[in-house]
């Protein structure tokens, strides 16, 4: 496609359902998770539900945010130990987004998901149903895989792949993943000059019906579900911003006004 700004632009102005990511990357310090970056990425989410869309986080963060309670300083290798973190952490980490989404007077829902959860056909339809009720009523639900739970070969290995599996499973229009890389490359970028891909328009027929998807890695795991993917990366000391105002997108998000109920 020659003029392929535009066709982001007309397909991000049809999006009414977004799955956004956020990896430990863009939401722990060193110290832990980072209450600030929590704080002003909900406000950004917060912003984007309150323009109608309808917002479904994938959050990771939960071992971070159980540290501390172990007297670790940082994630141990042992499983039982992680499973412990994540089981301190994820009440921590809940608690916190919903104190973050009430300042801007809206509830979440935590959903914890195993891959095993996403083979069961019952399992799976129950999930989506609650994912429709949630967002019917207007709550932010809030995933992440149950890692106290999950075994390891069980695990979905991480938080990318649950992202696109939870944007197939509520039948997402795009798929956010606010990440410390710039996106999509065509080869290992620490190996050299190593060119980052700004569109991929056709997997090979794998997506088919000319869906495009803007910056997704890696392709094989998540090009399946049909949805639109956007890496975006974390803009430093600014914050991380949901709502990609960069050229190469154009007005994206902050233009679709119109195809919302
Ligand atoms: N579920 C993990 C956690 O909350 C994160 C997995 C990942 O980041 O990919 O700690």
């Amino acid at each position: 496609m020659s003029n392929h700004k535009e066709h982001k632009r007309e397909l991000l102005g049809r999006t009414r359902r977004i799955v956004v990511k956020l990896g430990s990357s863009v939401l722990t310090t060193p110290g832990g998770v980072s209450q600030e970056q929590v704080g002003r990425i909900s406000a950004e989410l917060c912003n984007l539900a309150q323009r109608g869309f309808q917002v479904v986080v994938v959050t990771s963060g939960a071992r971070a945010a159980g540290l501390a309670r172990l007297g670790l300083s940082r994630i141990p290798k042992n499983i039982p130990e992680q499973q412990a973190a994540a089981a301190i952490g994820q009440i921590r980490l809940m608690a916190l987004y919903e104190r973050c989404f009430a300042d801007f007077d809206r509830h979440v829902g935590q959903v914890l998901l195993t891959a095993d959860d996403l083979r069961n056909r019952t399992r799976y339809l129950n999930a989506q149903h609650t994912f429709e009720h949630l967002l019917r009523h207007g709550v932010v639900p809030i995933v992440n895989e149950n890692d106290s739970v999950a075994v390891e070969e069980l695990k979905f290995g991480d938080n990318d792949r649950l992202s696109a599996l939870v944007a197939g499973l509520v039948g997402a229009d795009l798929l956010v993943i606010l990440t410390d890389v710039e996106g999509l490359y065509a080869g290992d970028p620490r190996t050299g000059n190593v060119p980052l891909v700004e569109l991929v328009e056709d997997l090979d027929g794998h997506i088919g019906r000319g869906v495009v998807v803007h910056v997704v890695a890696p392709l094989d795991r998540h090009g399946q579900a049909g949805h639109a993917q956007l890496r975006t990366r974390q803009d430093g000391a600014d914050g991380s911003r949901v709502q990609d105002r960069s050229p190469d997108v154009g007005a994206g998000i902050d233009t679709a006004d119109d195809h919302r109920g």
